[in-house]
Order: C-alpha cells, then sequence, then structure tokens
C-alpha cells in the first residue's frame, strides 16, 4: 500500500534553525495492515503521518501509494485525496458545525457528495464509533471528552478513506473514555478492514492493538517487527527512550515460564491456569 524510499524530511529546510525530523526511512505498509508507530517525544512520528496523508511534502526520497507516487513535483497528487485519511493529536479541538452529523457529514460534503450521500456517510461512521442517534442533533460541544475524540474520528471515516492514522488517539482521555475508544478501533480495524496506522507513546495500547511495530529514534526507523520481536529486546527499546509495557516486564521479573505477556488481558489468560492450581492465588 505505501512504499517509502529514503524519505527525509526537514522543518525549515531552507533556513538556518533546519530542524531534521526524518532522516533516510525506508518501509512498506501492506494493505489491510494494522501498524503501531511508536517513538519517544520528538522522534519523528507525527512528521511521518503527515508525509504519509500528504500534507508535508518529504525533503528528499520517494513515497507511493498502492504504486501511483503520493507527490507529483513535490504537491500531494490530488488523485489520491480523500483515500488517506488521517485523525490529527486532539483531533476535536476542530470541532465547527453546530451539530454533530453536521460536522461528520462535512468532509463527504467537501470530497464532493450530495447532502443526503454526506449525512448516509456521516450516520454510518457515527454508528461505527458507537454514537448514538441522540447526540447526532446536538452540538459537538455540549459532548464529552470521549464522545467528542469519536465525532472527530467519524469525520475522517464518512470520507470513506482506504487508510486510517491516528496520531495519539487516546492521548488526554480518562481510563474509562480511552478504554471505551481502544474497544472501537479494534472492531473498526475488523470491520473495515482498513490499512490502519496506530500512533502512540504507549507501549501497552500499541501492545494490545497492532501485529507490527514501527519504532523511531530521533528520525531515524529504530526497530520493524512484531509485537514480540520487539518488547524482547527492552536493551535496544531503552536506547530509544522506551521501554516494554509495565506487565511484560513484570512478568520478566517474575520468570513465569509462560508466552510472552503484553497487555492485562494476555496476563490475566497466562495467570489463570496458575489460580486454579494454587486454590485462588498466583502468589503461594
Ligand atoms: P513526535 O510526533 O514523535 O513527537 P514530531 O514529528 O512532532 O515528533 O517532531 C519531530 C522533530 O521535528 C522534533 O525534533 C520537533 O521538535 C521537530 N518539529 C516538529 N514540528 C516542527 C515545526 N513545525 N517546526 C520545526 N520543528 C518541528
Ligand atoms: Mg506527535
Amino acid at each position: 500500500m505505501f512504499t517509502l524510499n529514503h524519505v527525509s524530511y526537514s522543518y525549515k529546510a531552507d533556513s538556518p534553525v533546519r530542524a531534521q525530523a526524518l532522516s533516510d526511512i525506508s518501509l512498506s505498509i501492506k494493505k489491510g495492515e494494522c501498524v503501531g508507530l511508536i517513538g519517544h517525544t520528538g522522534s519523528g512520528k507525527s512528521t511521518l503521518a503527515q508525509i504519509l496523508s500528504g500534507l508535508l511534502t518529504p525533503t528528499s526520497g520517494t513515497v507511493s501509494f498502492e504504486d501511483t507516487p503520493l507527490f507529483i513535483k513535490n504537491k500531494f497528487n490530488r488523485a489520491l485525496r480523500g483515500q488517506i485519511g488521517l485523525v490529527f493529536q486532539y483531533p476535536e479541538y476542530q470541532l465547527f458545525e453546530e451539530t454533530v452529523l453536521k460536522d461528520i457529514a462535512y468532509g463527504p460534503m467537501n470530497l464532493g457528495a450530495t447532502q443526503s450521500e454526506a449525512f448516509h456517510k456521516a450516520r454510518t461512521a457515527a454508528q461505527l464509533l458507537g454514537l448514538s442517534e441522540e447526540v447526532f442533533d446536538k452540538s459537538p460541544l455540549q459532548l464529552s471528552g470521549g464522545q467528542k475524540r469519536r465525532v472527530a474520528i467519524a469525520g475522517i471515516l464518512a470520507m470513506e478513506p482506504q487508510v486510517l492514522i491516528l496520531d495519539e488517539p487516546t492521548a488526554g482521555l480518562d481510563p474509562e473514555g480511552r478504554e471505551e475508544l481502544l474497544k472501537i478501533l479494534k472492531n473498526l480495524h475488523k470491520s473495515t478492514g482498513n490499512t490502519t496506522i496506530l500512533i502512540s507513546h504507549s507501549m501497552d495500547f500499541v501492545a494490545g492493538f497492532t501485529e507490527r511495530i514501527i519504532v523511531l529514534n530521533r528520525g531515524s526507523l529504530w526497530m520493524d517487527g512484531t509485537p514480540q520481536e520487539i518488547f524482547s529486546d527492552p536493551e535496544k527499546l531503552k536506547v530509544a527512550g522506551l521501554a516494554p509495557p509495565p506487565v511484560s516486564e513484570l512478568f520478566s521479573l517474575f520468570g513465569f515460564p509462560v508466552p510472552p505477556v503484553f497487555t492485562a488481558e494476555e496476563a490475566v489468560s497466562a495467570l489463570l491456569p496458575y489460580m486454579h492450581q494454587g486454590g485462588g492465588s498466583v502468589c503461594k
């Protein structure tokens, strides 16, 4: 789906305050893949997301999308408009319409859908994000933080992109909103089969979600593998300013003879046999 060849990006490339954000990134992402993009703050995750969605043109290197160049003469290839959906960090700041449904319908209208088509797409997207009919005619400002976030994501989904890129989708949500969104996003990937790129600095979040993890370190591609491959090399992660999910660290300290564990749910499944043996307590 995406092929990046030697992609670099510098902010203010022609000025003395040039800031190199990405250096020589080569990778490809297959159709339908669900990929976690992780890295310390400032490692280049958001820059890469903006390149993949055509908002920033690489300073050097090439990007193609399904064999079509993503950029032509240093500009986003308009033929690919609407195919790559980027949900920015804190996307709810950009909600502006009077009602939830109008806000979600804005994207498809902008891509040329008629009003009734756009509202139909908006309803479908809202349902996929677990938003009930009752909120459709409310002002987005009346909603909870978690709901607002879901409205913003629905607005991107309503454009029916082939790729969904989410930049820190759970940042700033309370634990309940976070859990809810995580569940919804998992189901979404199952039901749409969309290529999904999930940016996070939270290890357990991506571990519970993705089948492949790409790690950036100071603008370079540092690691690329399954969660198991990535988290079994804590030393290399540490150099990138990261650590495996707390649960897997705990399990390796215990030295439990269980398969690798990355999330709380996996920990529970791994511990169940011990609980039955030990009459309810795993520590006896
Ligand atoms: P991340 O999303 O992983 O935190 P970013 O892609 O936002 O990282 O940033 C990568 C690097 O680019 C950082 O060093 C950051 O300071 C720099 N950077 C990001 N945005 C800008 C900008 N608009 N102008 C100059 N430098 C920037
Ligand atoms: Mg960022």
